[in-house]
């Protein structure tokens, strides 16, 4: 079994065995699609996200959480995010205060700090920071706020994420997809991470089934389960 900690999975309508998939939702519409999934492999994720907090109306999502085993993807974005800051800010404040102590798969582009921030005045036990490419100096604050980080397939070729990944401590690493997003012209899926844990593989100079048990056991730690 290998672990994906954030795939867009309502937009891939497909099955993927050998998968433990955790789907995050956009928006309303996502969200409770996302709900309507019946897989014991699939865990479900509700949340309206950075880049849609100016276009969805928080009071429609909030009453799902208790439904969802986590909130996500939310979080903030400075940079691709047509949504104002002060709105971005208030409903990932909203989600974090609303979570019920359920893990938060966040999106964190040019915010590292406020989000960082947020987390920890809200008290938030399990936090998922999404494809971190943040500051690489930031990567010991989260490790000591107990959160994890994920890695992305395009650590193979993505330079700011593959530094990441060599610097990141291992016990703070889960493994995703972003499946149903595309990137450079190709649509990510869950079969793309046994690429990530090949790389993983060579950069801790582990061998792989060291590398998918770790990720497993991190997995298990970031979704209390
Ligand atoms: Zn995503």
């Amino acid at each position: 079994m290998l672990y994906d900690a954030h795939c867009h999975y309502s937009l891939l309508k497909k099955k993927y065995e050998g998968y433990f998939i955790a789907a995050v939702s956009m928006d309303y519409n996502s969200s409770v699609e996302t709900l309507s999934l019946n897989d014991k492999n699939i865990l479900k994720g509700v949340a309206i996200h950075p880049w849609n907090a100016h276009k969805e109306k928080i009071e429609s999502v909030l009453p799902l959480i208790d439904k969802a085993d986590f909130v996500g993807e939310i979080g903030l974005d400075y940079k691709y995010s047509e949504a104002p800051k002060e709105l971005q800010i208030r409903y990932f404040e909203e989600f974090l205060k609303k979570s019920q102590d359920k893990t938060v798969n966040i999106h964190a582009v040019n915010s590292w700090n406020d989000v960082l921030n947020l987390l920890i005045k809200h008290d938030i036990r399990r936090a998922i920071i999404h494809w971190y490419s943040g500051p690489k100096e930031l990567l010991r604050d989260i490790e000591g706020a107990g959160y994890f980080i994920t890695i992305n397939p395009s650590v193979t070729f993505q330079e700011k994420h593959r530094i990441i990944a060599e610097n990141a401590s291992p016990n703070i690493v889960l493994t995703e997809s972003d499946g149903g997003y595309m990137y450079k012209g190709k649509l990510l899926e869950p079969t793309d991470i046994p690429s990530i844990i090949k790389f993983l593989s060579k950069i801790w100079n582990e061998d792989e089934r060291y590398v998918e048990k770790k990720i497993e056991i991190n997995f298990r730690k970031a979704f209390n389960l």
